[in-house]
């Protein structure tokens, strides 16, 4: 049997440099690794946990998908959904619900960061202004995975608590009812983190990015914002001393990283330096960018792509789903 992997991204924004270094990228490479069968999906349903604008939901949701597609994911090789169109994992999520203890919901990083906010504010009720959806996504997370019976999880740091909440989920229900469930491996990537243009992670809620499919003039205009610090042209440089170079390596050889550090030290001007990286991410993004304009103007083409892997899926989750139901005792009376 392949190993299942499954990578979901929340549709709240438009992808950046950061994401496709980190996440993009590495996943597509990994997608076509012919022992691995990947799940790739864009959850909406945790996207209007923290996002309230609908517009900007449906905007991220179209970004979201063309630039997956754009980037080299091929909906014939991977299944490929958005989360909203499988019913059945709202199911499971209710199902699963029943299963989950409410202390382990208590421990979640996610609603504990938010019960602190209160009480550093001074806020009496701890639970001022917490909705359920936040308190209960790792149960949606759980569902998201075990509905296709996940191997694999690919995730930030930040996320492998909820994979051990799944884990227990899981557990719990194959304890309880019957074995139904594989217990699933988060992967923590081994990618570097891009530094964004102030020197602090790259990240949306900072506003330090640098999208994903700006212009190749806006894109410029962005790497000159990079901090670096007030050496003349002339004077030494070293890697460390500004971004720069770290984003510079993540979008260059070995050789061409060897060659831009001679050349800093040679005293390459900040100026000049800023229009070598540029170029050289403008290189690996031109064609992948031509192909997401493409897309973002045609999204009956990628609407339809979402509802073939819809199918796809859903055939997948009504065979899991079918057997949890007839081992919880919820089925047809004859
Ligand atoms: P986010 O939308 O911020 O949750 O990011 C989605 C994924 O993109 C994360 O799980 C990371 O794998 C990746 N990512 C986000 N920001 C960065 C960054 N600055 N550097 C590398 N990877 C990142």
């Amino acid at each position: 049997m392949k190993k299942r992997v499954l990578t979901g991204v929340t549709t709240t924004g438009i992808p950046h440099l950061g994401n496709y270094v980190g996440a993009i990228r590495p996943a597509i490479a990994a997608s076509r690794q012919p022992d691995s069968e990947s799940f790739f999906f864009l959850a909406d349903y945790h996207g209007i946990i923290k996002c309230h604008d609908p517009e900007q939901i449906h905007a991220s949701t179209l970004a979201v998908a063309a630039t997956w597609l754009a980037c080299g994911l091929d909906p014939e090789q991977v299944t490929f959904y958005r989360q909203s169109d499988i019913p059945e994992i709202l199911e499971l999520n209710w199902i699963l619900t029943c299963t989950c203890a409410k202390g382990l919901m208590n421990r979640a990083h996610a609603y504990k960061a938010a019960v602190q906010e209160n009480t550093d504010k001074g806020i009496d009720d701890p639970d001022h202004g917490i909705e359920m959806g936040l308190y209960c996504y790792p149960v949606l997370m759980a569902a998201d995975i075990l509905m296709f019976n996940a191997h694999d999880v690919p995730v930030g740091r930040d996320q492998v608590q909820h994979l051990e909440m799944t884990r227990d989920i899981a557990g719990r229900f194959n304890h309880r009812f019957r074995e139904l469930f594989v217990l699933p491996e988060a992967v923590v990537g081994e990618e570097a983190i891009l530094t964004g243009l102030d020197g602090r992670k790259m990240s949306k809620s900072y506003g330090n990015t640098i999208p994903l499919f700006e212009t190749e003039k806006k894109l410029q205009k962005s790497v000159n914002k990079i901090v670096t610090n007030l050496k003349e042209p002339g004077e030494p440089k070293t890697p460390d001393e500004s971004p720069l170079f770290e984003i510079y390596q993540a979008f260059a050889d070995e050789a061409a990283v060897a060659e831009f550090t001679a050349q800093l030290a040679d005293g390459l001007a900040w100026g000049e330096a800023k229009k070598i990286v540029a170029q050289t991410i403008n290189a690996e993004l031109a064609p992948l960018r031509e192909r997401y304009n493409e897309l973002i103007a045609a999204p009956e083409k990628i609407e339809a792509i979402l509802q073939a892997g819809a199918s796809k899926a859903r055939a997948e989750a009504r065979l899991l789903l079918d057997q949890v139901r007839d081992a919880l005792g919820v089925r047809r009376l004859g």
